[in-house]
């Protein structure tokens, strides 16, 4: 027998392991609590029965990054889609960098920058955020050029923290640094400070999207990334072929395709978020120290004993996510929210 062992680097990693098991109530993921309608699942379906499952699927998925390039106001030459955007990350992190290459991430911020940058043997520079979550570009971008730090990654809005930095602030680390920065606006239909419309004007701004939030598609796994023509051509020579699923295609196509219904649902979501929010901001104070505002569609919190709040909602059929000392909960439907409420209310009122 020939010895193996895994290299150092993965011997002790974990498969991810997010929520499992049977809950009345999920607002965990952020994912959208809608569901496409009987008329668009419908069309899914056809779209499906009239294509070929025994043949590859389109390997740049030239109709999806169409649509999308149309709903984001950008050309299709600038648009390239992912298997979700966690492997648009992944790619950037093993392809566009060497080994031994710095890259700053700020934390908190969403933790798989961090693992993709590990696997791709590359130094994390952490920048630490203050107690109010914001950051200071000024200082960032300072550092950047200081450290020789090559690449810059965060979320705006961010997960999980849900506050925004407005555009003007997020530009000038594409301005005044050489770094590859990859800002990651999975949320943005929830805040409106993108710099897509900058795009042409910075070849080292990357913008990453996903269909997984705002869209109400996690389960069909797409993601885009958006940038100058340089960065999108080096992203589709190294991606893997057919990485956007046939499957997945067709689901996009009819879902890309009505933007009025898209908007519709974010308006929705943003209505759940505000009731969500206004609901966990009446208990501030006592268990509840500190709800910060949202831009997104989820709810930041810091409780006195989050871990506990987490575990009872838990024991209640309601999953919600623990970060540290921190809890994140998704918005979810007006019976979902109104029962998080509840309960919410019961553990707080008896830990006075
Ligand atoms: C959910 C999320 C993603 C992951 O998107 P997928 O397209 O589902 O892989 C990326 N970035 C942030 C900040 C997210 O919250």
């Amino acid at each position: 027998m020939r010895k193996f062992t895994l290299n150092e680097k993965i011997i002790n990693l974990k498969p991810y392991d997010p929520i499992c098991g049977e809950y009345r109530i999920r607002l965990d993921a952020n994912e959208s609590f809608i569901t496409p309608d009987d008329e668009m699942n419908k069309k899914i379906a056809e779209t499906i029965t009239a294509s070929s499952i025994n043949r590859y699927p389109d390997p740049y998925a030239t109709d999806v990054c169409k649509l999308f390039a149309g709903y984001c106001g950008v050309s299709p030459e600038n648009v390239v889609a992912g298997n979700g955007s966690d492997e648009i990350i992944s790619i950037l992190m093993a392809s566009f960098f060497s080994r031994g290459d710095k890259i700053a991430v700020f934390a908190p911020d969403f933790s798989m920058y961090q693992f993709y940058a590990g696997l791709a043997d590359m130094e994390t520079v952490i920048i630490q955020k203050g107690e109010d979550m914001r950051i200071d570009i000024d200082t960032a971008v300072d550092r950047i050029n200081a450290e020789n730090i090559k690449g810059v990654i965060l979320s705006n809005p961010c997960s999980p923290t849900s506050i925004g930095i407005p555009a003007t602030q997020i530009i000038k680390l594409a301005q005044k640094t050489n770094a590859l920065v990859v800002i990651d606006e999975a949320y943005m239909e929830f805040y409106h400070e993108s710099v897509i419309g900058m795009l042409h004007e910075y070849e080292n701004l990357v913008v990453l999207k996903t269909c997984s939030k705002a869209f109400g598609l996690a389960g069909i796994r797409l993601g885009f990334a958006l940038a100058g023509e340089p960065v999108i051509n080096a992203l589709k020579a190294v991606k893997s072929p057919y990485n956007v699923s046939l499957l997945t295609q067709c689901a996009a196509k009819v879902i890309l395709s009505d933007t009025e219904k898209i908007k519709q649902n974010i308006q929705t979501i943003k209505k759940a978020r505000d009731f969500l929010y206004n609901g966990i901001k009446n208990m501030e104070g006592g268990q509840l120290l500190q709800v910060f505002p949202t831009d997104t569609n989820f709810v930041f919190v810091k409780a006195r004993d989050s871990r506990q709040i987490y575990e009872e909602m838990k024991k209640n059929g309601i999953a919600i996510r623990l970060i540290g000392d921190y809890l994140r909960i998704t918005a979810g439907t007006q019976e979902e929210n109104t029962a998080f409420l509840d309960t919410l209310k019961k553990i707080v009122s008896t830990n006075l």
